[in-house]
């Protein structure tokens, strides 16, 4: 085969660094996914849960923070398994390698990092976060464990209490719990929500999780469940001081889990609604615009209106306006009124089977 000239090549070249320069791009664009402030706590995007090639991951820990920063993630533990590592002939098991191999990068691209390991005990796992000596739990016997991440002042959570059926409150977690060892849940890990988990959130007063729980390199941001953090600031202090309140909401794709009075505050403040409605002169339709400035889903379901009002809501979607009609009966007030609506969330979770319901009120001007 002849040889190319110089000249050929030279043509060539831009052709070449195609693909090269297309993965760079995909590589370094970072996904907006607003969540603005609520009041006055922040709200963090964090997943504080996720394996690397330390443990049964497939990826390198820097890629754990890239993808982080791609998808818009403020805060990330890795937490390696403690007694599980498969890739052991090849990748060293001390677990102190993966934090800090990721902690430059993760500093460079201002993406918090949490200390982490996931202690792993037979079918019951725990992730201890703010950990100070990762090596210290391997080997040994799950309270044990848990009394090392108490000793090393961790904050420690129960995760996916449904992997291998339905949870239960297992003897060994009652007694973490009365020993003072779990101040938290995952009632979300992957694609999975423990419905049967959920209510010991209120029960025994734990903080809910969300977390990815990835293995795998991750491919689609909005497949990734989340937990939001309510801190009061942008710092790792703020992220422990916001899990030890327990304010957290998990964001699974569409669907939100929290407290009543969470969920609720996420709605005044990313979902506008009009100060007052008006048809135009001679009809009886009026429009009713909702605007949701985040990333977040609302679905939405008008489940009391007054008699003489016929309101159709369906969804606000994330950094849209949602036009609905307003139909008015031939007896609708001939004077100013205030209205109120009662909108369920249908996919935001104020416990298992129990949909938030917010009151919105505006102005009907005839
Ligand atoms: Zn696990
Ligand atoms: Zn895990």
């Amino acid at each position: 085969m002849a040889v190319p000239s110089f000249a050929r090549i030279l043509r060539l070249l831009p052709l070449l660094l195609l693909p090269a320069f297309c993965l760079l791009q995909a590589q370094n664009v970072r996904l907006a996914r607003p969540t603005p402030k609520v009041g006055e706590f922040h709200v963090l995007k964090a997943d504080l849960h996720m394996h690397t090639v330390f443990s049964d991951g497939e990826v390198w820990p820097t890629t754990r923070v890239l993808e982080a920063w791609r998808e818009d993630l403020d805060v990330i533990s890795i937490s390696d398994h403690d007694d599980y590592h498969p890739h052991e002939k090849d990748v060293t098991a001390d677990l102190n390698r993966p934090f800090a191999i990721a902690s430059p990068l993760a500093q460079g691209l201002g993406i918090l990092l949490v200390p982490g390991v996931e202690i792993t005990k037979g079918d019951i796992h725990f992730n201890a976060l703010f950990v100070t000596e990762f090596n210290a739990f391997r080997g040994k016997e799950l309270q044990v464990a848990l009394a090392e991440a108490k000793r090393q002042s961790a904050f420690s959570f129960w995760n996916h209490p449904g992997w291998k059926g339905t949870a239960q409150w297992w003897p060994p977690i009652a007694t973490a719990f009365s020993d003072k060892l779990l101040q938290g849940i995952e009632v979300v890990n992957g694609n999975s929500y423990y419905a049967e988990a959920h209510p010991w959130v209120g029960q025994y007063k734990l903080t809910i999780l969300s977390n990815s729980d990835i293995h795998r390199p991750s491919l689609s941001a909005e497949e990734r469940s989340l937990t939001l953090l309510f801190a009061r600031e942008k710092s790792l202090g703020g992220v422990r001081e916001a899990l030890d309140s327990g304010r957290t909401v998990a964001w699974q794709q569409k669907r939100l889990i929290g407290s009543e009075a969470l969920l609720t505050s996420l709605f005044r403040a990313y979902v506008q609604t009009p100060a007052h409605i008006q048809p135009p002169a001679g009809t009886r339709t009026a429009a009713l615009q909702i605007r949701n400035v985040s990333a977040l889903h609302f679905d939405l379901k008008v489940v009391e209106a007054p008699k003489w009002m016929t309101v159709t809501a369906s969804q606000a979607a994330p950094q849209s306006t949602a036009l609905f009609t307003v139909r008015l009966a031939k007896d609708a007030p001939a004077s100013r009124q205030r209205v109120t609506l009662r909108l369920e969330v249908s996919n935001a979770l104020a416990g298992p089977n129990t949909p938030l319901v917010v009151p919105v009120e505006f102005d009907y001007v005839p």
